[in-house]
């Protein structure tokens, strides 16, 4: 019998019940006991999915009140010192306040810092290091939920993030050291941990290794072996996983770890399962991760049966069958979805259905021969259904891309000729200021759209409501003195849904969040077709906001690859190809912006960077394909129409051809808190256009001081020619209260007159 398991289950639960409670108890409705329960709860059903569904094993310590890395730094003692922490064990309130700087008790501090796990959505806090830390034993958290695991009658496979991932995902604090220096410290801690594992009955533990999956250093590559030697503990098993893309050269320091078993994601390693399955030594075992555990997706379980079919004639009992990944990145349950289309839903699979599919393909693998093909039915049906459907392939868009010509990928003229005729008919003032689009999101809009969108307000009435709030940031722009104008986005509850709900071959669900940190959670739209818009989507907002101001007014996009970045993409197809699709039809919108009078046009393209893959060498494939894009939903304008992309992040470095291969007019960055430092990409590549350097942090509540952004405006025109300098906040407003925009852009205003006396 092949054993079957996952590498982590969703933790929010099927109705978010996690986020509901978390924010409960920060918010002091609920105590900690509460809180308890429902993470019991909520572990509890996850294991009884997992066991109902035939796993041999249940996942232990996927479960987090925040975050599994900010768990492990909690496990390892790594609080910073700012926190104040002395006690035994790092207590709940200590985790939130690292989380995010606050909790029901203990004082307020700046939280730590978060970023994005490898290539997804999800957001972890970022372990910090300095010199000559020491770790020790100082969390609970993951023998509670073993034994709690046990108490109910599962089997636990407990699981960790390894210590290399962990220090590699870590940050070095005060004097630089190199972070390898710590693993002598640490690895000892590790042992603690296994041993009481072992102590608690635990056969299997999984070790999270995906760091593997990077372009790793060869001395950090070379460290695996001797720490994973020095983490022997007689009589407990280590599977140690491997995610989110190939191994390449490092794939043989894995095969050879002195571990019991491997994980390979083999949805994204090409045949390196297969590969492994050759050369490994028995009595390892090898667990194939061939569901994919990054999009919804049914999986094709003939294809997938055929290979395990191959590796287990190698490899016998030693095959274990997983998802290539943890759940985490997929929403839970499909059986909440009860307003999608029949067929599009019997397309899809979430975690619980993957936990179903992959009890289909261990049973068709045990069972073999014409049991198996019947096994497979379903998905065999489902799937060829999806091929064939209609609803999907549409020779139209096809027979378009097919005749997308080079010369649609270029403006008529090259930036300089289009700048002068831009400058002629807009006759802006040097150091132009404009924002980033949107506008305060107050309660009642957010109200008048609920109330429209569920039929209890009709569209007149919404109409008009949306056009009053138009005027009033119009008159706001006006009475502060902004040169280019935006509508301000009152319509918009996100900037990919709302596009998304206009285009066809787009899906929603009601239900279908994922955790992007902590108690935050998205419900990315789900693109299984052919892209198309069947009408405008943004214009009549924009014709009125126009039509309201003799200031020119910025229509406003969200681009291509940020629109992709940020959806289940479908499998059918290169993402290239979709976003290509994407991009045709946002041209079209592009274009009827310009016919209706919008002559200042900006397409965000806010996730352009975060789609960069993991490893280096592919890079420039990303970025060729993705400029390609951008270039053609943008290049079908006049010369006088001026182009604006933003994008809400400041490095640069890696990108800097690429956006400057955008050709945008004007590309306006996040860069106040670097004191314009940031810039420098920009100016080592002599990036020619013009650029809209943030001068304030939209995060902050403070009101920037116009001293404070005349210096900023000033140390930027010392990296860019003035006259193609904007002045502008560092992204959208739409997370603000009006009281501190209009402070904050009248200071920014006045800040920009100041400079334009002093030319
Ligand atoms: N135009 C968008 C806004 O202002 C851009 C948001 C973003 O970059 N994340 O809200
Ligand atoms: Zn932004």
């Amino acid at each position: 019998m092949t054993v079957s398991h996952v590498l982590g289950f969703p933790r929010i639960g099927p109705r978010r019940e996690l986020k509901k409670a978390v924010e409960s108890y920060w918010q002091g409705e609920i105590d900690a006991a509460t809180l308890a329960a429902t993470g019991r709860d909520l572990r509890a059903a996850a294991w009884t999915r997992q066991a109902a569904s035939g796993l041999d094993m249940v996942t232990v310590g996927d479960f987090s009140w925040y975050d599994h890395v900010l768990d492990q730094s909690a496990m390892l003692g790594a609080v910073p010192p700012r926190f104040g922490w002395s006690g035994e064990r790092v207590d709940l309130d200590t985790m939130f306040r690292m989380a995010r700087g606050r909790a029901p008790t203990g004082v307020p501090v700046p939280a730590c810092e978060m970023t994005k796990w490898f290539d997804t959505n999800y957001h972890y806090i970022v372990p910090e290091l300095h010199a000559g830390q020491t770790f020790r034993l100082a969390s609970e958290k993951l023998f509670d939920e073993v034994a709690e695991a046990t108490e109910l009658g599962h089997k636990a496979k407990p699981v960790l993030l390894g210590p290399l991932t962990w220090l590699w995902l870590g940050k070095v604090k005060g004097e630089p050291f190199d972070r390898l220096d710590l693993l002598p410290s640490l690895l000892p801690v590790y042992r603690d941990i296994l041993s009481e594992l072992k102590r608690l009955g635990v056969e299997w533990v999984q070790i999270d290794e995906p760091a593997l999956a990077l372009d790793l250093p060869q001395t950090w590559k070379d460290i695996y072996a001797p720490t994973y030697a020095a983490l022997r503990v007689e009589g407990l098993k280590v599977l140690l996983a491997t995610y989110f893309g190939p191994l390449d050269d490092a794939l043989k320091i894995a095969a050879d770890l002195p571990v019991d078993g491997l994980h390979i994601d083999a949805v994204r390693s090409g045949i390196e399962a297969e590969a492994v399955a050759a050369r490994l030594d028995s009595p390892k075992i090898l667990s194939v991760g061939l569901i994919d555990g990054r999009n919804i997706w049914r999986t094709d379980l003939d294809a997938a049966l055929e290979r395990v079919r191959l590796i287990r004639g190698v490899l016998g009992d030693r095959l274990w069958l997983a998802p290539s990944c943890s759940l985490l990145h997929v929403p839970v349950d499909l059986a909440e979805e009860t307003a999608l289309e029949p067929d599009l839903r019997s397309w899809l699979a979430f975690a619980v259905q993957k936990l179903g599919e992959l009890q289909t393909l261990k049973q068709a693998l045990d069972q073999g021969g014409a049991a198996a093909t019947e096994l497979l039915r379903p998905s065999r049906e489902a799937l060829s259904a999806r091929r064939a459907s209609p609803r999907i392939h549409r020779p139209e868009v096809t027979a378009r891309l097919n005749a997308v010509t080079d010369a649609m990928l270029h403006r008529q003229s090259s930036y300089p000729i289009r700048a002068a005729k831009q400058k002629a008919w807009l006759k802006l003032p040097p150091f132009p200021t404009t924002t980033i689009g949107s506008f305060p999101q107050t309660a009642a809009i957010r109200a008048t759209r609920r109330d429209f969108k569920a039929g209890t307000l009709s569209e007149a009435e919404y109409v008009q409501r949306m056009q009053d709030e138009i005027a009033l940031v119009v008159r706001k722009q006006e009475d502060i003195g902004l040169d280019v104008l935006v509508h301000g986005e009152p319509e918009r509850n996100d900037m990919v849904e709302y596009f998304g709900e206009q285009l066809d071959g787009f899906a929603f669900t009601q239900n279908g969040w994922v955790q992007s940190y902590g108690s935050r959670c998205v419900k990315p739209p789900i693109i299984y077709g052919d892209v198309t818009r069947p009408a405008p989507m943004t214009v009549a907002w924009a014709v009125h906001a126009q039509s309201l101001t003799t200031k020119p007014m910025k229509g406003m996009l969200t681009g291509p690859i940020t629109v992709l970045n940020w959806s289940f993409v479908r499998d059918d197809q290169p993402r290239s190809a979709t976003c290509q699709q994407l991009a045709l039809a946002l041209r079209d919108e592009v274009l009827d912006l310009e016919k209706a009078g919008i002559r200042i046009i900006q397409i965000d393209e806010a996730a352009f960077r975060e789609g960069l893959p993991l490893r280096r060498r592919d890079w420039q494939t990303y970025l060729d394909w993705t400029v390609r894009a951008f270039r053609l939903t943008a290049s079908g304008v006049a010369d006088e129409t001026q182009i604006h992309t933003h994008m809400c992040y400041s490095e640069f470095n890696d990108i800097i051809a690429s956006v400057a291969a955008m050709d945008a007019d004007v590309v306006t960055i996040e860069t106040s808190r670097s004191d314009m430092e940031l810039l420098d990409a920009f100016v080592d590549f002599a990036y020619p256009n013009e650029i809209g350097p943030g001068v304030y942090d939209i995060h902050s509540p403070n009101i920037p001081e116009v001293d404070h952004m005349v210096a900023l405006i000033e140390l930027a025109a010392k990296r860019v020619p003035a006259e193609r300098l904007w002045v502008n906040p560092d992204c959208g407003l739409k997370t603000r209260g009006w009281g501190e925009v209009i402070s904050s852009l009248v200071n920014m205003v006045e800040a920009a007159h100041r400079l334009r006396a002093d030319l």
